[in-house]
């Protein structure tokens, strides 16, 4: 092991994870970030794989997703944050100070802010690679307002509270709102599946899955199966959004951080602190609620605060 111990290393490279880099590094922390490629094979989370991003405040006339990550990137450059490019593959919370291993290296660090965000499912169907981003989306509060979407037929894959809430969402932008619901029932609280069934927008297809997607240059129609007898049809929809839930990259500290039943980090609402002492996570990987770029952005702010003014009291 490196003789040196870090003030803080950062796990994760997207808008919480910068941002935290930038409130350390300004506070004079140095500190080590581990931008990992996990989910996408290269670093900057899942701005990444979007296009348009219209409400990250400060851009008026919206900004690319990789372009908002490479700002946030050099502002953390700027601040002297350490980058490197590197999965971590191990952890050791159980003593101070802490170890932090990638395939390359290990550090040992006094704190650590963990930043890993999260995936939303998918179904991987065929079509869907093609069409991502152009009519398929997983976010209706970040995508349902963009054009692509106005006034359009949608769909939403799901049948939890989510689904329920995108759909609700969706009614504004849209002219119709195809709810597919893979059973015959709701996982949905009552309350949301009333409010959906009463909604005159909204259209719910039970025993319903779709399972290819086409369209030239964006999504046109699915091809959705009976999942109990296997029949298809197809329905003319420009957009789909999948509500069929979110998994938080957390393998990693299973047994060193405190989960709940989702895979979540759990924090000490409001702080960001997790179960163990000096070691704070912020963004999605804590978040199952917001899941936007400014809120995760505005945790790792938050976290990188509380890691200064407890390293200061550790002296
Ligand atoms: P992430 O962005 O998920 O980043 C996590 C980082 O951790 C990644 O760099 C990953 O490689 C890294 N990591 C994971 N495991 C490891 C490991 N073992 N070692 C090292 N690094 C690791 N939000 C908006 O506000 N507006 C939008 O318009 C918008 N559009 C979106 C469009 C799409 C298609 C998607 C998927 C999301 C969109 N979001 C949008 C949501 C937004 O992207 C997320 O809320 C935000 O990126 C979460 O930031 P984060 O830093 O918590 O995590």
């Amino acid at each position: 092991m490196s003789q040196q111990v870090e003030n803080l290393v950062i796990i994760g490279s997207g808008p919480a994870g910068y941002t935290a880099a930038i409130y350390a590094g300004r506070a004079q922390l140095s500190p080590l970030v581990f931008e990992g490629f996990h989910a996408w094979g290269i670093p900057g989370g899942q701005l990444m794989t979007t296009t348009e991003v219209e409400n990250y405040p400060g851009f008026p006339e919206g900004i690319q997703g990789p372009e908002l990550v490479d700002r946030l990137r050099s502002q953390a450059l700027r601040w002297q944050a350490r980058l490197v490019s590197e999965d971590v593959v191990a952890v050791d919370f159980t003593a101070r100070p802490f170890v932090v291993r990638s395939g390359e290296r290990e550090v040992a660090a006094q704190a650590v802010i963990v930043c890993t965000g999260a995936r939303a499912r998918r179904l991987h169907m065929p079509g869907e690679e093609r069409l991502w981003q152009k009519g398929i989306s997983v976010c209706a509060t970040c995508d349902g307002p963009l054009p692509l979407f106005r006034g359009g037929v949608l769909a939403v894959v799901g049948g939890g509270d989510s689904a329920c809430e995108e759909a609700i969402f969706l009614t504004r932008y849209a002219s119709r709102v195809h709810l597919l619901v893979r059973s015959d029932q709701m996982r949905a609280s009552k309350i949301m599946q009333q409010r959906v069934l009463a909604h005159p927008k909204i259209e719910i297809h039970w025993h319903s899955l779709p399972i290819g997607a086409h369209g030239k240059d964006h999504l046109e129609n699915l091809t959705v199966a009976d999942c109990r007898t296997g029949e298809t049809r197809k329905l003319k929809v420009s957009g789909l959004f999948y509500a069929i839930g979110h998994v938080p990259n957390t393998t990693l500290f299973i047994g060193q951080l405190d989960l709940d039943e989702a895979g979540y980090i759990r924090t000490r609402n409001p702080s960001l602190a997790t179960s163990t002492e000096g070691v704070w996570a912020a963004g999605d990987v804590q978040d199952p609620l917001y899941r936007q770029a400014i809120t995760a952005a505005g945790s790792g702010c938050a976290a990188a605060i509380e890691v200064e003014r407890w390293l200061s009291a550790q002296h």
